[in-house]
Formats: C-alpha cells, structure tokens, sequence
C-alpha cells in the first residue's frame, strides 16, 4: 500500500456526485459550512480554517466522500448505524409512514400504530422486568426522562428527599442540561452543563486505576466506590445509580466481569434504582439485545436511542420497569413530561423495520457467536505491535493503547505525553488511509456497524495495522517512540 491510495479520478467524482442526485462543489459546501453552520462539540473556527469533509453517501459498512474517497465506518456514524447504511426497506417503511400519517402527537388520549407497536416489541425483546416504553426523540431527552422519573418515583414513595443520582467520572448520558450533568465530562460541566443533587464515582477503568489487582479484584473494588458515595450522601438521599454496561464515548471502558453484579448487589442493599444508559450497548452492539443482559444485571430501567432505528432517524427512549411503572401509573395521576416528539410516528416506523431486520437477519447472534469472537481475536492480536499496549473488545466494540514502551503487565507501560496528542495523530492516518476510528486520548476506539462480516474485519484489521505502522514512523521520526 502506498501511503495515499486514495487520490480520485475525475470519473469516480463524478459518478459519485451523479448516485446522489445532487450536484455541489465541495469548495462551495465547506465554504458555507464555515459561514453558518456551527457543528456540535467543535471548535468553529479552526474547523472553518481546516474545511469540513463533506459526507455524501453510505451503503453497508462504507461511505463517500463530496471528493469520492470510499471510506470503511468503524463507528457506524457515531455508534448508531447498526445495520450499515442505505438499507431501502426503512427508507420503504418511512417514506410509506410520511405518506400516511406524517405525524400526530401522543398527548391527547391519541397514539399512532407504529408507537404502539413499538412499544409492544420493545417489550418482548427487551428483559421480563420491562413491560412499558417512554419514546423521546434522543438519548439526552431519555436520559432527563429518566431523572424525573426517579425523582417522580421516590416522592410518591412518600420519600421527597431521594433526589440524588450517582454517576461516574468519564460517562456520557447526553448534552441536554440533565444529560450533561449525568455524564462525567468535565468540560461540559464547565460550560453550564451541571445541575444540583448529581454525584460522580470513579470509573471501572483497569488499565488507569487496576495497578497491583487483577481484573476481577479491581471490579470489586471500584463497585464498592458506589457504596462510599452512598454512604457519603446519605442513603435516604439516593435515588438512583446511572451507568453505561460498557462506557462508549469516555473510550470503551470494558469492566471486569466482577463489576455489575457487585453495583447491583449495592444497589439492592441500599434500595437505590439502577439505570442502564443502553443507547450504545442496546439493540445487539455487545451480541445481546441489550447489554444488562451480558452483564448479567436487572436495571430498573434503560435508556436508548442510537441502534434502535440504526441512526436512519432520531428516536429514543426509556424502557420502564415494572417496580417504576406500577407506582408511577398506579399512584402518580399525571406525569408532567413529554416532547411534541414522542413516539413519532415516522420514527417508530423506521425502528420496527430496523428491529425486523436484526431479527430476520440474525445480526445479535451472529456477533455474539460468530463475527463478535472473530473481531476479539483479529483485534486482540493487534497488540503484537509495539505501539499498542493493550486491546480489548467486547461484541463489537474495541479499543487499543498507544504506548511509548510496551511491557509484559500492562500498568507498566509507558504512556504518551497527553499533549503530544498522539490519538489525534493517529486518527489522522485512519482517515487519510480510508477508515474511521476514533480517538480518545492515546486509546482508540471502534464500533463498527453489526452487519459487518469477516471478510471486512480483516480488511479493517489491514488498515488499522496499515496506519498504526504510518503512525509509528511519525513518531520516529519526531523522536517520540524508544
Ligand atoms: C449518544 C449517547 C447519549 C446521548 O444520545 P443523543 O441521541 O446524542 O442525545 C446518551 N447516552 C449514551 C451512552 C450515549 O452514547
């Protein structure tokens, strides 16, 4: 491989601006891009100086760009395309829904057939304890719905002063004021995103505070980071415990097996609620419809959003137990939220056509049993090469560790300068060479779409070792690597 294969020809440009039935100048797009346009979590004006990549089609696991580049998607947009792209049959299914009934609200002693449907399906894939669905338009509105929720929940208790919700450093439960909150990001608490009666617990994040422990023992310990918090605040005063099965944004922190079930023991002991943030490890990403399940847990209740419509329109949710939803419904007259949004019939179409086909094509087991091992060990043999120190994936997502010097235990490798923005760096390869990954810090991260077969993992694997050994003579060269 040459170090840019991807130079277009004219042709190839062309035809990719023909399949889109739309004709720009990508100069023109980024300029408008630059003047009006301002992206989420984005430094405006150094992306108007660099000029944005223009994205303009997607089919199975890859995109193209306005200059024809052909792309692997090892992120499946931004974790949601689970089902890879330019699946006709939800495009049927929404445009068929649009023709019908375009929309009408849930507000008014009304519902639509899809939402119900939905919501009935839902049910039947999701675990026993779950037999009712609140619908909002993402996983941010989820996540709100979920904090007035247990709010709600503890007060008709007669419990009024259970109003704090434990979270962990380094989680994401959305940008709303209430998802940003949540989540652990202290650069979003700092810019207006933080509220009162939230609390944050260090994270199950082996390799950065595992040292001396095995895996299993450290699950042990930071679950018991819960119960010190709990104890802190005072167990009266906690309603609930938010956490992702594994953490997607904050870098795919894959737990020890030992975590979950000791922060549900916790949880049980003290009577605070447990939610599970499922808007990346629902709908199949781990090789189980939702990810509790794999980690063998019982949440309360779950948020989602992403993988239930693979991304073709916005929707989500919160799945309700029934511990909830029988004091809520039963006890709470009038439950005072709600968006002009829920349960969008357009939505609620695309998700049960996207549902259908990760049953019809048998896309949970296939990670579970067959793509999911194969990815492990494709991904895991990555660490024979001396820029990553550790890898790890579980389903379909995975992270590695890029390391100055590698060594036999893992907490004894030496790390990048976090200034030197060697992820970055890396990350910069991948997408000059045809696939993305993300970076967060010196680990990167994939998720690919669950359609993704073995042929294309190895084609990924090639590529990321391609660029890992681009990156590694950069570093080289700057002098960086021993
Ligand atoms: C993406 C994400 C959210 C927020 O969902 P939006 O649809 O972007 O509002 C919440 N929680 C987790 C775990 C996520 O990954």
């Amino acid at each position: 491989m040459t170090a840019n294969p991807m130079v277009p020809s004219a042709a190839l440009v062309a035809s990719v601006k023909a399949a889109t039935h739309d004709v720009y100048d990508t100069a023109e797009i980024q300029r408008q891009d630059a003047a009006h346009y301002m992206h989420p979590f984005t430094d405006h004006k150094a992306l108007g100086e660099r000029g944005v990549r223009v994205m303009v089609r997607g089919d199975g696991i890859y995109l193209w760009d306005s200059e024809g580049n052909k792309i692997l998607d090892g992120m499946s947009g931004l974790w949601c395309v689970n089902v890879g792209y330019g699946r006709t049959s939800i495009s049927d299914a929404v445009y068929r829904q649009m023709q019908t009934l375009s929309f009408y609200n849930s507000f008014f002693n009304t519902t639509n057939v899809p939402a119900t449907r939905l919501a009935a399906l839902l049910v039947e894939i999701s675990p026993p304890q779950f037999n009712h669905v609140f619908f909002t338009g993402s996983g941010s509105e989820a996540n709100d719905t979920n904090l007035r929720m247990v709010r709600r929940y503890w007060d008709l208790k007669g419990f009024p002063n259970r109003h704090t919700i434990i979270s962990r450093y380094n989680a994401y439960h959305g940008s709303t004021v209430a998802g940003a909150a949540l989540g652990g990001m202290a650069g979003m608490h700092e810019q207006g995103g933080m509220i009162p009666g939230i609390e944050h617990i260090g994270q199950p994040n082996y390799l950065e505070n595992g040292s001396g422990m095995s895996a299993d023992e450290f699950g042990i310990v930071a679950a018991g980071w819960l119960e010190t918090k709990i104890l802190e605040v005072g167990a009266d005063k906690v309603a609930a415990f938010i956490g992702e099965p594994v953490q997607g944004a904050g870098g795919v922190i894959i737990p020890p097996a030992t975590y979950w079930p000791e922060i549900e023991r916790i949880c049980d002991k003290y009577d605070v609620l447990l939610i599970a943030d499922e808007v990346i490890c629902g709908f199949g990403r781990l090789g189980t419809w939702f990810g509790s399940e794999l980690m063998q847990i019982k949440p309360d209740l779950i948020t989602f959003a992403k993988g239930v419509t693979s991304g073709y329109v916005p929707l989500g949710g919160v799945l309700v137990g029934d511990r909830v939803a029988d004091v809520l419904i039963e006890e709470g007259g009038d439950f005072n939220h709600g968006f002009t949004y829920s349960g969008h019939p357009v939505a609620c179409a695309a998700a049960l056509e996207n549902i259908r086909i990760l049953i019809d094509e048998r896309l949970v087991q296939q990670v579970a049993q067959d793509t999911g091992p194969y990815l492990k060990e494709k991904f895991e043999a990555l660490m024979d090469h001396p820029l990553v120190g550790y890898a790890d994936t579980c389903g379909f997502v995975a992270g590695l560790n890029l390391v100055r010097k590698k060594a036999e235990a893992v907490h004894d490798c030496e790390f990048f300068e976090p200034d030197h923005g060697v992820g970055m760096l890396c990350r910069g390869y991948m997408f000059a060479n045809g696939i993305i990954m993300r970076a967060v810090g010196d680990r990167m991260i994939i998720a690919p779409p669950l359609v993704m077969t073995r042929a294309q993992i190895d084609e990924m694997i090639f590529k990321i070792r391609y660029c890992l050994e681009a990156t590694l003579i950069d570093l080289q060269q700057r002098g960086w690597v021993v």
